[in-house]
């Protein structure tokens, strides 16, 4: 195909920046569909944005919902105490094996990374190194949309606006991208050994006591395209954070909650964090609802301090949204639809790359579970990305809307320094092999 410079209009790698009379409005979403309200319906291949994880327009939920709206439909969490909340984060506790022990159920991906970096914060007070400020963070990585979750993250274009970011605190590595990094015959171990020198280097020209937190996504979802982990780097990454004291902050924002196949993206590795973000499939989009899990070591300490976690907010422990949240989730546990994940994630993966894997403007495709990016380049041999201002993504989520009624999500940025396009399929838990292979005929 060629690109023009004709099409787009914004300059954003995001659908979602600006309000935009151009986008169709909807009638509808039910099943695996949007409906707009003129024209034909839309295969949803992305979940909106990794979000909509059991399809749309689910009555069981919606019957959940209205019912605790009419029960209790607000409460300030400072007040009281209602029985959805406790019960979700008990049930979220007991999923992580209990390695989380403490969980404070908010409203978006953004606040719960804040969250997560005021902790870290304020965990070193009480353990009385208020030195520990800095945070080590990647390049490649989005994190959200707040002054500290925006700082933590590398995203060129959201940053731009709003340069100086919070400095100096936030400093950045290269992510783990074996697409691009990897050098010609390196084994694993030795990518991992050569990437983790990166991460030590930082510590020890910040000085490691002055580190409180590393922060990272195990599977990188918007800003890489589904990357996940190289084996044995997540494990190296928290060697290296226990050897300094820093804490560990996974952000399983985007990858979380089921998304690569199992609940949490870390217990495919093994590697517990100290302190975990929640969002986008916990509640499936039938809420506005995040989470920041946090580890025993940090409440512990907590504890001990006799103090709680400084932070709060209107809508925290909203009961909707844990009601929502647990209804979800025990549709999904019910369902098992974690083994259907891993199960049509295998399909998805075979069918994407038997039909792009020799696309010449097909770089890489990656991914785990129903979690899976493919990278667009200009040239194959040499993995040169298209020029920024040609948006490539956006114009193939666009022409693959327009022309084959099928909604993928589109990111910019993979290959660095703004640069590097790719886009994301991303279907519900539900979806079974039929709609796999429509998906996948229509990208
Ligand atoms: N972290 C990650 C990994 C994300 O993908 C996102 C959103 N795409 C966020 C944080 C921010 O979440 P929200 O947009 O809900 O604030």
């Amino acid at each position: 195909p060629t690109f023009t410079n004709t099409e787009p209009k914004k300059s954003s790698s995001s659908p979602s920046l600006s309000p935009d009379d151009s986008l169709p409005i909807l009638a509808k979403a039910k099943g695996h569909y949007y409906h707009p309200l003129s024209g034909p319906r839309i295969l949803d291949a992305c979940g909106g944005a990794g979000v909509s994880c059991i399809g749309h327009g689910r009555e069981d939920v919606a019957r959940i919902a209205y019912a605790q709206m009419k029960t209790c439909a607000y409460a300030s969490h400072a007040h009281f105490q209602t029985t959805a909340a406790p019960k979700l984060s008990a049930w979220l506790v007991d999923s992580t094996g209990g390695h989380m022990r403490k969980v404070y159920l908010l409203c978006s991906g953004s606040e719960a990374v804040e969250a997560a970096l005021k902790l870290s914060r304020e965990y070193f007070l009480w353990a009385g190194e208020p030195r520990r400020v800095n945070v080590i963070a990647r390049w490649e990585s989005y994190h959200g949309t707040t002054l500290g979750s925006l700082a933590a993250s590398g995203h060129v274009v959201r940053r731009e606006p709003f340069e100086p970011m919070l400095a100096p605190v936030f400093h950045k590595i290269p992510a783990c991208n074996p697409y691009r990094q990897r050098l010609a015959g390196e084994s694993d171990a030795e990518f991992v050994v050569r990437k983790t020198a990166e991460l030590e280097d930082v510590f020890q020209r910040l000085g490691p006591d002055t580190v409180a937190a590393v922060i990272l996504e195990p599977v990188v979802g918007a800003a890489l395209g589904c990357a996940p982990a190289v084996p044995g780097y997540l494990q190296a990454v928290k060697a290296i954070c226990e050897e300094h004291g820093a804490l560990l902050i996974f952000d399983e924002v985007m990858c979380g909650m089921g998304r690569t196949g199992t609940l949490h993206a870390w217990q495919q590795e093994a590697v517990v964090p100290d302190l975990q973000t929640i969002a986008k499939g916990f509640a499936g989009g039938y809420q506005p609802a995040s989470a920041l899990l946090v580890g025993a070591k940090v409440v512990e300490a907590m504890e001990h301090a006799g103090k709680t976690f400084t932070h709060g907010q209107t809508y925290q422990d909203h009961p909707v949204v844990a009601a929502t949240a647990l209804k979800l989730q025990e549709i999904i546990q019910g369902g098992n639809l974690l083994g259907n994940v891993q199960v049509q994630g295998q399909l998805l993966e075979r069918l994407l790359r038997a039909k792009l894997g020799g696309h010449p403007n097909v770089g890489d495709i990656r991914g785990r579970g129903l979690f899976w990016g493919v990278e667009f380049v200009r040239d194959k041999a040499t993995k040169e990305p298209f020029d920024p201002g040609l948006q490539v993504a956006q114009q193939v989520y666009r022409a693959a809307m327009r022309d084959f009624k099928v909604l993928v999500y589109h990111g910019q940025g993979c290959a660095g320094d703004g640069k590097g396009d790719h886009i994301m399929i991303m279907p519900a838990y539900n979806v079974g092999s039929r709609l796999v292979v429509d998906m996948v005929q229509r990208v």
